[in-house]
C-alpha cells in the first residue's frame, strides 16, 4: 500500500511543478517562434463544432491573443448533433468573449451539407472553398486547424483536417502557413499539464521551425471558456477539462514548408 502512496504523492508534486511551470513561465510563448520576424499575422482557426476551441485549442488562441495576433474562427457547424445549435452557437460567442476573440471575427455555419454528427461526411471541395473564401475576406496568412486524427478521432475534424489540406495541394505556392494541432495517444492526453514536458521533447526532435509547443498562459481563462458552453457542461467535460493536456499545451505541426 505504501508504494501507491508513494507513486501517487509523486505524481502531484510533478503535476505541480508542472503548473507552476506554467503559470511561472518567464515570458510568454510566442507563435512561430521565429523572433516575430513575420509581425502580427491574421490568422484563420478552422474547427468543425462550437466548443472545439476552448477544449483542445484554447492555449493557441491564448497565445495568438496575447501577442496581438489578429485572430478570426471559422466553425463549419453549429453543433445541431442533438438539436441545440442555436444554444450552441451563442455559447461559442460566449466562450470567444471569455478568450478575447472579438465576436465579430467569428464565423459559424449552418450549412446543409456541414451538419454535425459521426454519420455525415463533410465535402471537402466544400470546406477547400468556404475556407478560401474567408483567406480572401479577411487577408489571411496563418491556418491552424486539426490534424487527420483530430484529437479525438471525430470524423468532422479530421473531414476538416482534409478540407484543409486539400486547399494547401490545390495552391502550393500560395503564402500561407498552414498548422495542424497535433494529435496524442490517450496516456499523454490525459496527463494534465504534466504532459507540457513530454510535449516539449517531441517538439525539440524536429528540425527549427517545423514544430512549436505552445503552454497556456491562462489555463483558468480556458476552463471559464469552456464553462460557457453550458449545454455540453456536464461532469465528465468538467473532468475532461481539468485532466486534458490540450487545456495546457497544443503542439502544433507546421504542413506546408
Ligand atoms: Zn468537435
Amino acid at each position: 500500500m505504501s508504494w501507491l502512496l508513494i507513486a501517487f504523492s509523486s505524481l502531484l508534486v510533478f503535476w505541480i511543478a508542472s503548473l507552476c511551470k506554467i503559470f511561472h513561465a518567464s515570458n510568454s510563448p510566442s507563435f512561430s517562434g521565429d523572433g516575430g520576424a513575420l509581425g502580427k499575422r491574421n490568422v484563420l482557426l478552422v474547427i468543425a463544432h462550437p466548443d472545439d476551441e476552448s477544449m483542445f485549442f484554447s492555449p493557441t488562441i491564448n497565445c495568438l491573443i496575447s501577442n496581438g495576433h489578429n485572430l478570426h474562427i471559422l466553425c463549419f457547424s453549429m453543433g445541431n448533433a442533438d438539436g441545440m445549435g442555436k444554444i450552441r452557437l451563442n455559447e461559442l460567442y460566449q466562450a470567444c468573449a471569455v478568450l478575447k476573440v472579438p465576436l465579430e471575427q467569428v464565423k459559424i455555419l449552418d450549412h446543409p451539407d456541414l451538419q454535425d454528427g459521426f454519420g455525415q461526411v463533410w465535402n471537402h471541395n466544400l470546406l477547400e472553398m468556404t475556407i478560401q473564401e474567408e483567406i480572401m475576406s479577411h487577408d489571411i496568412d496563418t491556418i491552424i486547424s486539426f490534424d487527420k486524427y483530430g484529437v479525438s478521432g471525430h470524423c468532422n475534424h479530421r473531414d476538416v483536417h482534409y478540407g484543409v489540406h486539400m486547399l494547401v495541394n490545390d495552391t502550393p505556392k500560395r503564402n500561407i502557413e498552414v498548422w495542424e494541432l497535433v494529435s496524442i495517444n490517450i496516456l499523454r492526453k490525459y496527463s494534465g499539464p504534466v504532459d507540457i514536458w513530454l510535449s516539449k521533447m517531441f517538439a525539440m526532435q524536429y528540425p527549427s521551425g517545423v514544430m512549436q509547443c505552445l503552454l497556456n498562459e491562462h489555463p483558468k481563462r480556458s476552463f471559464d471558456a469552456m464553462a460557457q458552453h453550458l449545454s455540453q457542461w456536464v461532469w465528465f467535460r468538467k473532468l475532461f477539462v481539468s485532466f486534458s493536456s490540450y487545456t495546457y499545451v497544443n503542439t502544433l505541426r507546421k504542413v506546408n514548408k
